[in-house]
């Protein structure tokens, strides 16, 4: 279901027609060279797209437009190799829409102090021609991404990297359609928000279908598709009876398999990329979806429990924006459940009634079916495995009734200090930064939920890069918070985000 998409980003260089020929045939050749060698290095996960040098407010202005319109095309890349009046860049800037990224760099690493001659000064100009032109864009109060540093620098090309999956996200994200087929959980205040702002602002489509549409196309699928991916689960996983009867469980487990199945046909079939369920709210379903939410999840698919759909959305974008990645390490919705504030091993628990998705695991991954405390449904079969250690961001996008905040807190995943086997759900846990109190402490001052999305595969930077082009506040709970300046960076957010 996640069809890559083939994106691109072009590389335009800018500079003027005052230098003659003989310049600008350099500045096209160093530019060619700087995108081969990007392409080549291997830590770019798209493509990079030389385009001619841009001298003229007209060429500016029809090559913006034309990546506007480039399907391929998820943003720009502009660079000065020389200086390039930056009112030539004003109509095209205004008319463009997509990401811009501006890369300060300069074709030579080092003064060629021996050779150096008035002529390189005129066809080396970064350095002052970037300014010029990054002038204009902040005047225009155009959000952009600027990275500074030798083009063959590999922190360089990685902070490149990182920005095109940002890119990708805010691209993206206009795409991204929510099926709710269940509404909020009933008095909650902090899943709920405006969805038409929700569309307006990050372009998601949130639509409601009754649960039993989705309950009959789960019914159609047939038996022996059923028990093929039942096959599948029991190949796949360790099975943990704990007692019950091996036919009886199996049968618990088609359950979550025919689920599986007859949500992703439903999904597919009318274009969603993300789902909510409640336990609540099932209609005819047989059990609350387990096993078959952590599985769509995986694929691809966002989650949001308890018809939570900023998180299903947030998952599914996060889900785009790792697409792909080399030793990707997962991405999920959690929920913050139980604190362990023993001195020195503090940290949070997180889990989920059943729904984590099992690309954060690590180790075996087993099937329990056990009894759920709440609903009125069967025991529903789930996956239940311990997550992977390392660093991490957990996520909450809010609605505070005028404007959306996104509170990104970096965390640290560590291994559970002991199992715990009679715990039948899956489970992460984290110390969040700076450490516990402070964490948290910040954490409930934004007005952060207890759902989360979570990664291991994106920073702070690239979240918080997002929320910026999508015009809303992003605060950062990290190493460097306390809660004196925090506050006041709340404050200030409601003064300018009013
Ligand atoms: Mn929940």
């Amino acid at each position: 279901m996640l069809k890559k998409k083939n994106y691109k980003f072009w590389f335009c260089t800018g500079s003027q027609d005052l230098y003659g020929d003989e310049c600008l045939a350099h500045v096209a050749e160093h530019s060619r060279i700087i995108v081969g060698k990007l392409n080549e290095s291997g830590l770019l996960p798209y493509e990079v797209v030389w385009k001619p040098t841009l001298i003229t407010n007209e060429l500016i202005r029809r090559t913006f437009n034309e990546a506007n319109t480039d399907e391929e095309c998820a943003g720009v890349i502009t660079w000065m190799h020389t200086f390039s009046p930056a009112k030539s860049w004003i109509i095209g800037l205004q008319e463009y829409r997509k990401p811009l990224l501006h890369l300060h760099t300069q074709f030579n690493e080092e003064i060629p102090y021996d050779s150096i001659d008035m002529d390189f000064m005129n066809e080396n100009q970064s350095a002052h021609g970037d300014r010029e032109y990054g002038h204009i864009v902040t005047r225009m109060g155009i959000e952009r991404k600027v990275v500074v540093g030798h083009w063959a620098d590999e922190e360089v090309q990685k902070r490149i990297a990182s920005w095109m999956r940002t890119a990708v996200g805010i691209i993206e994200s206009s795409h991204i359609r929510v099926m709710r087929v269940a509404d909020n959980m009933r008095n909650v205040a902090v899943t709920e928000g405006d969805k038409v702002e929700a569309q307006l602002k990050f372009g998601w489509e949130v639509d409601t279908y009754p649960v039993n549409e989705i309950a009959e196309c789960v019914d159609s699928v047939s038996q022996s598709d059923t028990m093929a991916l039942v096959d599948e689960y029991y190949e796949k996983y360790d099975i943990l009876l704990e007692g019950r009867d091996p036919e009886e469980f199996k049968r618990h487990v088609a359950v979550q398999a025919q689920i599986e199945l007859g949500f992703e046909r439903f999904l597919e079939e009318k274009n969603y990329h993300a789902i909510v369920t409640h336990f609540g709210d099932l209609g005819a379903l047989k059990q609350l979806p387990g096993l078959a939410i952590q599985r769509l999840m995986q694929k691809g698919y966002g989650f949001g429990a308890e018809g939570d759909w900023k998180v299903a959305a947030m998952v599914r974008l996060m889900k785009i924006m790792t697409e792909g990645m080399k030793d990707a390490k997962g991405t999920s919705m959690l929920e913050d459940y139980t604190y362990n504030f023993v001195k020195g091993k503090e940290g949070i628990l997180q889990a989920h009634m059943l729904e984590i998705c099992p690309s954060i695991a690590e180790g075996p991954i087993s099937i329990k079916c056990q009894p759920l405390s709440m609903g009125d449904r069967e025991d529903p079969a789930r996956l239940v495995f311990t997550s992977k250690e390392g660093k991490g961001i957990a996520t909450s996008l809010i609605d505070l009734g005028n404007r959306f905040r996104l509170i990104i807190n970096d965390v640290n995943c560590k291994k559970n200090e002991k199992p715990m086997p009679k715990l039948p759900v899956a489970t992460n846990f984290w110390e969040p930064e700076p450490n516990l109190y402070t964490g948290a402490e910040a954490w409930i001052l934004a007005g952060g939920a207890h759902h989360t999305a979570f990664t291991y595969d994106l920073t702070a930077e690239q979240m918080g890069d997002w929320a910026n082009a999508m015009g809303i506040e992003a605060v950062y709970i990290d190493k460097n918070t306390n809660i004196r300046d925090f506050k006041k960076d709340l404050m200030l957010g409601d003064i300018f985000y009013k």
